[in-house]
């Protein structure tokens, strides 16, 4: 699948990712390191070059960025070394070691970074594939009244697709994201949310599963590949519903169901960051039905069968009780069946 922000070929299908998780990051017997201490400065301007089997420990990575920004006048050289920025793998996973890095394996979040810095850091850094620079705020839909339009971060150079590797009960999903335009979810050996609805899927066993907030999908492709019946995914936020739908076309080989068919591009959903009524962006259908909405919670009631469904609500803002609590009462006054906070 083409990429929707390079061009290129960085969307794979997941088996293939999930194949190249034991030795993406791991070490060949030439490969040297040298663990540096990333709270105090970088002694001297030095780093080490990439193996000769293309990997550099991720220390001598962060050292050469380092270098980068105190040559680009970024950073005066007294900063510690984590100054740099955050180091976002791809694909990203639960590891216990720190990695040995291949070309176009990291994208880097920084507050400081400048354009011209970023063009430099593709050009020179060949493990870097994107530079974001990054905000006191987090990107994507984070306001559930859809009252303020999201905000994002910003992609100044290479391409920020990533995917994670999330295990679930029936198996691995990969969920690709443009990590400028959503907010970040790291992979772990124990992830509550996908315990949550498998909790709700053996209790209930449900013939439709409904993930009204899906951020890039994890939750409903995870009841999908546990085989539910039928599974809608929906989210307000563009980026989100064009993940989500590409995420189905990415695991399709998990579920039973034809072809997925997408219908609309990146760039034509950009056109409405955020929609209330909900707008078929995607389906693949067989013995599953599995669809992706672009839509306000609130009104997907709308697309709904008319037979209980388990809904899964993964509001933002969990920490308001008064707001998830309207949201759940109203949810309740429209569709039947049963509906949890993961
Ligand atoms: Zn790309
Ligand atoms: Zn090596």
């Amino acid at each position: 699948m083409k990429c929707p922000v390079c061009g290129d070929l960085c969307i794979r299908d997941a088996p293939e990712v999930i194949e190249s998780v034991p030795s993406v990051f791991s070490r060949c017997r030439r490969c040297t390191f040298r663990v540096l201490d990333k709270s105090i400065p970088l002694r001297g301007r030095f780093y080490a070059t990439p193996c000769e089997c293309g990997k550099r420990f991720i220390d001598e990575v962060f050292a050469h960025l380092y270098v980068i920004m105190v040559e680009e006048g970024i950073l005066s050289g007294n900063e510690p070394l984590k100054a740099v920025g955050s180091p976002l793998l791809h694909p990203g996973f639960f590891k216990a070691g720190p990695p040995f890095l291949p070309k176009d394996s990291l994208v880097l979040l920084s507050p400081l970074v400048t354009g011209s810095a970023a063009e430099r850091i593709i050009k020179e850094v060949p493990e870097v594939r994107g530079v974001v620079r990054s905000g006191d705020f987090i990107p994507g839909a984070t306001d559930p009244s859809l009252a303020t339009l999201p905000r994002t971060y910003e992609l100044l150079a290479g391409c920020d697709v990533r995917a994670g590797v999330f295990p679930t009960g029936a198996g691995p999903l990969v969920i690709y994201v443009q990590q400028s335009q959503m907010h970040i979810e790291f992979p772990r050996i124990d992830n509550p949310k996908i315990r949550s609805v498998e909790r709700h899927l053996a209790a209930h066993s449900p013939a439709w599963c409904v993930d009204a907030c899906s951020g890039a999908g994890t939750l409903g492709l995870c009841a999908a590949r546990h085989g539910v019946r039928g599974v809608v995914l929906n989210d307000a936020w563009y980026a989100a519903a064009f993940w989500s739908a590409t995420n189905l076309h990415v695991n399709r080989m998990f579920l039973r169901t034809g072809e997925v068919r997408m219908l609309f591009s990146c760039r034509t959903l950009r056109e409405h960051p955020v929609r209330e009524d909900p707008v078929l962006v995607a389906e693949a259908t067989g013995e599953q039905s599995i669809r992706v909405y672009q839509g306000d919670f609130r009104q997907l009631w709308k697309v709904l069968p008319e037979e209980p469904v388990c809904a899964v609500l993964d509001l933002f803002e969990k920490s308001d009780t008064r707001k998830t609590g309207d949201a759940i009462r109203e949810w309740k006054s429209r569709v039947p069946g049963e509906v949890f906070i993961p």
